[in-house]
């Protein structure tokens, strides 16, 4: 079943390859949806290990799945031969927490992996939030080093937390929106279950 509105997930392929600005919502394919979903079930039993699998444009543009690998508590590898594979555009993870927290969006170490390994998108799920990063163009950038995403995201996150009320999950989302974060590499940031809509404007 498709919901109402945004464009199928391949614009945010197909934006930055001709120049043009991303959408604002995007859906993901029902093949996607359910490999996701069956991720995530795995991943969140004992022993709460990270799945993943690479994502794969089809010669018809259509978006598909490669092989799936399972990680540890705090990651999941994907092998360089493995993201070197024909039509690999990004990967999929989960974040499962054996205490039952949910919402916890991209790491440090995931968005560094963005860029460091030029996908063009990225998704994690946690619980039923689903988390999407998309490159805003198609040009490869600068390398980026984890030392330095960690103290900026974990700044921001200090940050938020001075604030009682926000919870560590909504600090991390501060730190992944982050203008000096999303802006200055050039990420736009999605949120959403099935449809995911845009939470960072700035083309
Ligand atoms: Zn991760």
């Amino acid at each position: 079943m498709l919901s109402g509105g945004g464009q199928a997930m391949t614009g945010l392929l197909a934006a930055p390859r001709s120049g043009d600005p991303l959408p604002q919502q995007v859906w993901i394919p029902a093949e996607l949806d359910q490999a996701f979903t069956a991720l995530w079930k795995r991943s969140n039993a004992p022993p709460f290990h990270e799945w993943g699998v690479p994502i794969v444009e089809s010669e018809g543009g259509m978006l598909t799945i490669g092989v799936v690998r399972e990680g540890d508590e705090g990651d999941v590898h994907f092998p360089l031969e493995m993201l070197a594979q024909a039509g690999w555009v990004g990967i999929f993870h989960t974040h499962p927490y054996e205490d039952g927290t949910t919402d916890v969006a991209f790491a440090p170490q995931d968005i560094v992996e963005i860029i460091n390994r030029r996908m063009e998108i990225s998704i994690v799920q946690s619980g039923n939030a689903r988390f999407l990063i998309a490159q805003r163009v198609s040009e490869p950038k600068q390398l980026v080093s984890l030392t330095d995403i960690e103290s900026e995201m974990y700044n921001v996150v200090a940050d938020a937390m001075q604030d009682r009320d926000v919870t560590w999950q909504q600090a991390l989302l501060t730190a992944n929106l982050s203008l000096s974060v999303c802006r200055r590499l050039g990420l736009a940031f999605y949120r959403g279950t099935v449809t995911l809509n845009r939470l960072n404007g700035g083309d």
